[in-house]
């Protein structure tokens, strides 16, 4: 240990992201480095992809990317604004 520091180089093997130990490729949503361990295989149309574990509890099994997570978080306020202005609408009546 005469001042070595770890380097990331692209010859050595990737570590996995969520246990330390070589990873086998990236996560397909996150494209974190992944082993064979931590991730699950799902499918995304006709191909098989690997996603994390972290990504599997998120999300499910499919392949939604964040932003559609992230969407469906700004919709449901639109959609509940919309209920409580047609309401106050129908009272004012
Ligand atoms: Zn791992
Ligand atoms: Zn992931």
């Amino acid at each position: 240990m005469a001042g070595q520091l770890q380097r990331v180089s692209d010859d050595g093997p990737v570590p996995c992201a969520l246990c330390g130990a070589e990873a086998a490729g990236p996560c397909a949503r996150c494209r974190k480095p992944v082993c064979g361990d931590c991730c699950v295989l799902t499918e995304g149309g006709s191909k098989l992809w690997a996603i994390c574990t972290t990504c599997d509890a998120r999300g499910g099994r499919s392949l939604a990317p964040g932003w559609a997570i992230v969407l469906s978080w700004i919709a449901l306020p639109i959609v509940v604004l919309a209920v409580v202005v047609v309401a106050l609408a129908w009272r004012s009546r």
